[in-house]
């Protein structure tokens, strides 16, 4: 009869490096899978999935744990069954000790070791472990909860998403429990690759991604009584749109933006540049990227940076710009903290339109309109009627009477945007005289209009246009 040796092992991951911790009798292969202070004699009985050694090696003082999978190894005489635990631990001294150093792995080192049969088979269960850890950002205070910190759960959710608080003596989290998250969280970090500062006060942000992709975000402040500051966000690397005046369609669509890669966008973006009182900030959806093609990201996004213990930044104080896909907008209707909504109309007819915005021939003017009667406008709400004055292409008079009968009916405000011209484009914006007459017309026909303040135009004008010139695609 063949003996039966149980194994207890303790699957530590911290950032992209796992950490694997053995206790059993025993047990001598799998080269560094195997931490010194998990051996113990032969015959002894697993206890825990962490040894006293090992506690002490790492200045373990809490930790708890989550079964992940059994395997077995048997040769004639004895059958090896090991337990693997993924295991959370409050601890500052995983680096310090030289076994510890050694012992750290990612995936991709873990998977050229020599493994048994059983081990090698816990790869997967660990690379499974890997992908489905939820990003740090993303985890609501109730979660935070449950890490065996002293910290609660709001605390160390405005610690993660106020940065510049966790700085405080009062707000800070500590180191111990700062390990405890990255143990259970992925906590990679946006890194900004790039910076360009306007002279009117406008920064261009180019942040670096963890799998180098790269998109545009934009810190605008106002000089109004109360300095505030408006933040333009991406929801996509590249878009799929492919509007003809577009710069960011020249990148092509590469992939959605995560929503905790959309929330640092903003946590990072107001720790380098400010302001540290978010309720000078509003935000707007009109980076790169069609929002609503990524719309369960940017909603939980929005669920996060509205949090009150976090940036609370109000859904009312957020716009979201789409260029009218009518799917999106009803997953948008359900949202209890819906943002502002602003649609990017820029033609008159269906015909026009799908020569600028091809989407055109999926959801129509008429479409559209229809969507946006049947809106559940809060009291006072509008929506913002984006166009963009193309020379000669949607700048008629007949235009302007044509977007003056789609606007009149509805709560709106129509903002004409001036067009930010790139060297290579067929496009050019309309002399100031033709701008006025157009908005005239929209005026005394009873619309609601305002012209948009080219911002950073020395930075790269409209959306996109740093990172597409930078591609050299412009
Ligand atoms: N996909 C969304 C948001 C991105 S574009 C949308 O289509 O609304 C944000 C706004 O910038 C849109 O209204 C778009 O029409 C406008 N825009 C894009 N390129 C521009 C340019 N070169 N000059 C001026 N506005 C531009």
């Amino acid at each position: 009869m063949s003996e039966i040796i149980e194994v207890v092992a303790a699957l530590i991951v911290r950032e992209d490096r796992i950490f694997a911790a053995q206790r059993g009798p025993g047990r001598t292969h799998a080269g560094l899978w195997e931490f010194p202070g998990g051996k113990i004699e032969r015959g002894e009985a697993p206890r825990d999935a962490l040894s006293r050694e090992i506690q002490e090696e790492l200045h373990v003082r809490s930790y708890s744990r989550e079964f992940i999978s059994t395997r077995e190894t048997r040769d004639a005489d004895r059958t090896i069954r090991v337990h693997l635990y993924r295991t959370i631990v409050e601890s500052t001294a995983f680096e310090c000790t030289e076994h510890a150093r050694l012992a750290w792995l990612t995936l991709e080192e873990a998977r050229t070791l020599e493994w048994t049969q059983a081990d090698a088979a816990f790869l997967e269960d660990i690379a499974d472990v890997m992908a489905s850890r939820r990003h740090a950002m993303l985890a609501r205070p109730e979660a935070l909860d449950d890490l065996p910190a002293r910290a609660g759960g709001r605390h160390i959710f405005r610690a993660l998403q106020r940065p510049w608080d966790a700085q405080r003596p009062h707000y800070s989290i500590g180191h111990k429990c700062r390990a405890l998250v990255e143990t259970q969280y992925d906590t990679s970090c946006l890194h900004i690759a790039e910076s360009l500062q306007a002279p009117d006060g406008t920064t261009r942000i180019i942040y670096e991604l963890q799998d180098g992709a790269r998109v545009e975000t934009i810190h605008m402040p106002r000089d109004v009584k109360t300095p505030r500051v408006t933040l333009c966000v991406s929801s996509q690397v590249g878009c799929a749109m492919n509007c003809a005046f577009c710069a960011t369609a020249t990148l092509g669509f590469r992939r959605n933006l995560t929503a905790a890669e959309i929330v640092q966008q903003v946590t990072v973006a107001l720790d380098t540049y400010g302001p540290h009182e978010t309720h000078q900030v509003n935000l707007v959806f009109m980076g790169m990227g069609e929002a609503l093609m990524n719309v369960s990201h940017v909603t939980e996004a929005i669920e996060i940076l509205s949090h009150p213990y976090g940036l609370n930044i109000p859904a009312v104080r957020m716009t979201l710009s789409t260029s009218g896909v009518l799917d999106g907008l009803d997953a948008l209707k359900s949202l209890s903290c819906r943002p502002n909504l602003a649609v990017s109309i820029n033609a008159t007819t269906d015909d026009m339109r799908t020569r600028l915005m091809p989407i055109t021939r999926k959801y129509g003017l008429g479409a559209i309109r229809a969507a946006l009667e049947s809106w559940p406008y809060r009291p006072h709400e509008k929506v913002l009627l984006e166009y963009v004055l193309l020379s000669g292409v949607n700048d008629s008079d007949e235009d302007a009477r044509r977007l003056a009968a789609f606007a009149l009916g509805l709560p709106h405000n129509i903002n004409i945007i001036p067009y930010n011209a790139t060297p290579r484009d067929a496009f050019c914006a309309p002399p100031a005289e033709r701008v006025a007459a157009f908005i005239a017309i929209l005026q005394e026909a009873g619309c609601f209009v305002t012209q948009r303040v080219a911002r950073g135009v020395q930075v790269g004008g409209a959306c996109g246009q740093l990172l597409a010139k930078r591609a050299g695609r412009i």
